[in-house]
């Protein structure tokens, strides 16, 4: 099981170094962590993270090596910071930057060429829901999104639908099954059979042990919940349980 943690533009660098340090008071065995930092706190944290096994890693990356592109952070330098991963394709990338799928099969490509593990977000918005196209939108992002080139064990997907992050809506069993069983004969035609597959939507310690027992959901990508280490700790034990 994969636990991540996606701490998104948060918290203050004080907070951030103490959370970190929670972290890694805790064990759990048989549970890959992964912390996706702001930019600028990959080294500080990188120290906080020192002889634990937690991995660390980047929020978004440039689809470029280097050159002019004021404000953006290459895979490279996320590499040479400490990070082993990066996380792409958020919906809110989606939704506030325009980012689209092209890019984000761009940026993966430069990422696993720079040596990067990627975790790649999909996720249908309430409308494409409620009118029947959840399922075919995220086959279709997927399509685009994941560079046939990666190998399975350099990429993650997580199934975020748009309207449960942040919202304390999640998934239904039912809708998380389709959906994780959809992907993941997608993931096999594809060639990607050992990728693993995250669910990530309101997550918390109360509601994840149900979504853990969900056939094809491999963990989660959390992201309120993993501001409060006690609250990340809970869904980590959850996952083993
Ligand atoms: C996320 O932003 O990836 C996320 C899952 O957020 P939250 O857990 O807060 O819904």
């Amino acid at each position: 099981m994969i636990v991540a943690a996606n701490w998104k533009m948060n918290p203050g660098l004080s907070e951030a170094k103490k959370l970190a340090s929670d972290y890694c008071t805790a064990a759990h065995k048989g549970v890959t962590r992964i912390l996706f930092v702001p930019h600028p706190y990959i080294v500080p944290i990188r120290k906080r993270l020192q002889g634990s096994d937690i991995l660390l890693g980047g929020q978004d990356c440039h689809q470029m090596q280097s050159g002019a592109h004021t404000g953006d952070v290459s895979a490279g330098m996320l590499q040479n910071c400490g990070a082993s991963i990066v996380l792409l394709g958020h919906s809110e990338r989606r939704a506030y930057y325009g980012e689209t799928s092209e890019l984000v099969a761009a940026k993966a490509t430069m990422a696993f060429e720079t040596g990067l593990s990627v975790m790649i977000c999909v996720g249908e918005t309430l409308a494409q829901r409620n009118s029947g196209d959840a399922l075919a939108t995220v086959l279709q992002q997927l399509t685009i999104s994941v560079p046939v080139t990666l190998p399975t064990t350099a990429l993650t997907i997580a199934y975020e639908p748009v309207w449960a992050i942040g919202t304390g809506k999640v998934a239904t069993v039912a809708e998380i099954t389709e959906m994780h069983t959809g992907i993941r004969h997608w993931l096999y035609s594809a060639g990607f059979g050992r990728t693993k597959i995250l669910y990530g939507g309101s997550v918390n310690p109360r509601n994840a042990a149900e979504i853990f027992t969900v056939a094809h959901v491999d963990g989660a990508l959390v992201g309120g919940a993993s501001l409060i280490s006690a609250d990340f700790d809970g869904i980590c034990a959850a996952a083993v349980a």
